[in-house]
C-alpha cells in the first residue's frame, strides 16, 4: 500500500485539499471521484467490509509470522501469529462493525485460516530474507510527497531488493494485470527514490488461488507511475476548488456504501455529511 501528499494544504476553493492521500486513494478517485469525496475529503468513515477485513487480517497475521526469524517459520508459528491478528481483530471496529453471528464468525476465520495455509503453499517463509514488513517509505517527487506501505520488501541473495504485495482477493484477468501492478509500480518508484535504486522484481501473491504475478520495473515503468499520480493530483485539487466530484457509476456500485446518496441513483450527495455517519454506524474523522 502506499501514498502521496501536498506539500502544504490549500483551502483556496470548495473544498481544502487533503494534505495526505494513499495511492489507493488515488486509484479511488479515478474509479469514482464522488466515492472519494465521501471517504477522503468528507471524511465520513471507509466502512469496514468482509473483504477488506479479511484482507488487512491476513496482513497483520502474515506480518507477525515473519517476524520469527528464518528457520523457525513453521506452519505453526503463522498458525499462532493468525490467532494472535484474530485476537487483536476482535476488539477493533473493522471486525466489530461487521456484526457477525457466531456462524458468520466461524466461516470468517476459517475463511483467514485457508488464505494463510495457501499462502504457505506459495513459498518457503524460511528463504525469504525481509529487510521490511509493512515498510513505511516516503519520497519528494517533484512537488508532491510520496507515501507508502510495503507489505514485504526483501533482499535477494544477488543483493537486490524484491517488492511483494498480498492480496486476498481473487486474480485478475490478463486484461486487468497490467493495471493491478500500478500500485507495486508505485512501491518501486518509491524504493528508487529513497534506496537510489528500483527493485530487481515486483510481486503480487494472490492467497486465494495461489498465483504469483511477477513484474520486472523499469526506469520508464517509474516514470510513468510518475506522471500519472501527478496527473491525478492535479485532477484532486481541480475538484477540491470546483467542487466537482462527479459520480462515475460501474460495477463497483453494488458494493458503495453511500449509493443512497449518490444522484447517479436519485441521492442527495450534500445530504451524505449529515446522513451517513448514524445511517453507516461511523464516526466522521476530526
Ligand atoms: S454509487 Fe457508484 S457512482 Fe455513486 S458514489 Fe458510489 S461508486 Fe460512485
Amino acid at each position: 500500500m502506499a501514498g502521496m501528499e501536498n506539500d502544504q494544504p490549500e483551502v483556496t476553493g470548495v473544498y481544502e485539499v487533503p494534505t495526505s492521500l494513499s495511492p489507493s486513494r488515488v486509484e479511488a478517485f479515478t474509479k469514482c471521484p464522488l466515492a472519494f469525496r465521501f471517504t477522503s475529503i468528507e471524511r465520513l468513515g471507509d466502512p469496514p467490509t468482509v473483504h477488506t477485513t479479511r484482507g488487512s487480517l491476513v496482513h497483520r497475521a502474515l506480518q507477525l509470522g515473519y517476524e520469527a526469524p528464518a528457520g523457525g517459520r513453521s506452519p505453526a508459528v503463522f498458525e499462532d501469529a493468525l490467532d494472535r491478528a484474530l485476537a487483536e481483530y476482535r476488539e477493533l471496529p473493522d471486525y466489530t462493525l461487521l456484526g457477525f453471528t457466531d456462524d458468520q464468525a466461524e466461516r470468517f476465520e476459517s475463511e483467514c485460516r485457508d488464505l494463510v495455509s495457501r499462502y504457505l503453499t506459495m513459498e518457503d517463509p524460511d528463504a525469504v530474507r525481509p529487510i521490511g514488513l509493512e515498510l513505511m517509505l516516503s519520497a519528494q517527487v517533484g512537488n508532491l510527497t510520496l507515501r507508502g506501505i510495503i507489505d514485504r520488501l526483501e533482499l535477494r541473495d544477488d543483493g537486490e531488493l524484491v517488492v511483494s504485495d498480498y492480496k486476498t482477493g481473487r486474480a485478475p484477468s490478463t486484461n486487468w494485470e497490467q493495471r493491478s501492478m500500478s500500485g507495486v509500480h508505485f512501491y518501486a518508484l518509491l524504493c528508487q527514490e529513497v534506496f537510489g535504486r528500483l527493485p530487481a522484481a515486483i510481486r503480487l501473491l494472490y492467497l486465494s488461488s495461489g498465483e504469483i504475478i511477477e513484474a520486472t520495473p523499469s526506469a520508464q515503468s517509474a516514470k510513468f507511475v510518475a506522471t500519472r499520480t501527478a496527473a491525478v493530483w492535479k485532477a484532486v485539487e481541480r475538484a477540491c476548488v470546483t467542487g466537482e466530484f462527479q459520480p462515475r457509476q460501474s460495477s463497483l456500485c453494488s458494493l458503495c456504501a453511500f449509493q443512497r446518496w449518490c444522484p447517479s441513483f436519485g441521492g442527495d450527495a450534500a445530504l451524505a455529511r449529515v446522513e451517513a455517519p448514524a445511517a453507516l454506524g461511523l464516526a466522521v474523522a476530526a
